[in-house]
């Protein structure tokens, strides 16, 4: 039995990268007029609060979405930033709101800290984007109990209507083959494993080339960590062979720490034209403040 729990990585440096490129697609994928079906097929609590022990045990926004934020909010930071990172930043904040709103209600004595509070995971990200046309789908899966029952929890707060928000709590591997090809003709899935279980490097790859043997067209956003591991080094090459279109991103703050991630990236299949130059734009940026000891550098490669 695997232990992990995104809630002590939540807001971390990697998981800024990550929302920051799957809210950047899926703007650009509600551009065209058509419906689209987003895939989580790691979906983890939906949202987290960033006051809660886990997170503050964790301690990675501090380094990671906290810094950010209090970097944008230092002279005109926010003006000069990327907008890449502005948009994302945008996302957070209201969603911050949204969610001290809701809790006011039941207790108006309550006040939203200086300090962003509750944090949106992919679920959550997404379903906000989703919500905004009349026929977008989210589709989750989620494996573990305890962060299945978080997640059932947070849809009842999702801004999707019921119809068009499913979650499982089962394996999302499997999961995404048995929506492909979807209806909508196009989707956006997120592939977001914690690679805990050493089997995630092969199975990403297995369910990948699956999927694509389905649906070569859809757009598929891939989290990796960057460690010494050989399954982890091979992996962005083994992505690249399955022979699509591409784009990887990779960004570190450090060069080691005593907890949590220093160096991750993500991979992206069928990548949006824009996303290219708002990543060349965002990273040397984003690098550069969440780095600690002098250690943030970033590359990134198209091919395919
Ligand atoms: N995508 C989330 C986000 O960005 O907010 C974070 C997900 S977390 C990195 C990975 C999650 O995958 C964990 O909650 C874990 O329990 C879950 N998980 C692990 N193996 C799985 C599988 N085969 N299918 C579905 N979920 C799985």
């Amino acid at each position: 039995m695997f232990s992990y729990r995104h809630a002590f990585h939540a807001g971390s440096p990697a998981d800024v990268l990550k929302h920051a490129v799957l809210l950047h697609v899926a703007d650009y994928l509600q551009r065209k007029e058509a419906p689209l079906l987003a895939v989580d097929t790691h979906a983890g609590a939906g949202a987290y609060s960033l006051r809660s022990d886990w997170a503050r045990q964790g301690g990675e926004s501090r380094q990671g979405v906290l810094h950010l934020l209090h970097w944008l909010g230092q002279g005109d930071n926010t003006r000069k930033a990327p907008a890449l990172i502005r948009d994302y930043a945008d996302v957070l904040k209201a969603f911050d709101a949204e969610v001290w709103e809701r809790l006011r209600q039941d207790d108006p004595s309550l006040k939203p800290g200086a300090d962003l509070t509750f944090y949106p995971g992919s679920p959550a990200l997404l379903a906000r984007l989703l919500a905004r046309r009349p026929a977008d789908r989210l589709r989750l899966f989620e494996l573990h109990r305890n962060e299945a029952v978080a997640l059932a929890e947070w849809t009842t707060t999702s801004p999707l209507p019921v119809h068009r928000q499913a979650m499982q709590a089962g394996d999302g591997f499997e999961g995404l083959i048995s929506l492909l090809p979807p209806p909508e003709r196009r989707a956006l899935v997120v592939m977001d494993p914690s690679y805990e279980d050493k089997a995630d490097y092969d199975r990403v790859i297995r369910s990948l080339r699956d999927a694509l043997r389905r649906f070569a067209t859809g757009v598929f956003v891939i989290w990796h960590p960057v460690l010494q591991r050989l399954d982890a080094q091979q992996l962005p090459e083994r992505l690249q062979r399955l022979g699509r279109p591409w784009l990887h991103a990779r960004m570190a703050v450090g060069q080691r720490r005593e907890r949590g991630l220093v160096a991750s990236g993500v991979f992206v299949i069928n990548p949006p034209y824009t996303l290219e130059p708002a990543l060349r734009e965002a990273l040397p940026v984003l690098s550069q403040v969440m780095q600690q000891d002098s250690q943030g550098s970033w590359e990134l490669d198209v091919g395919g």
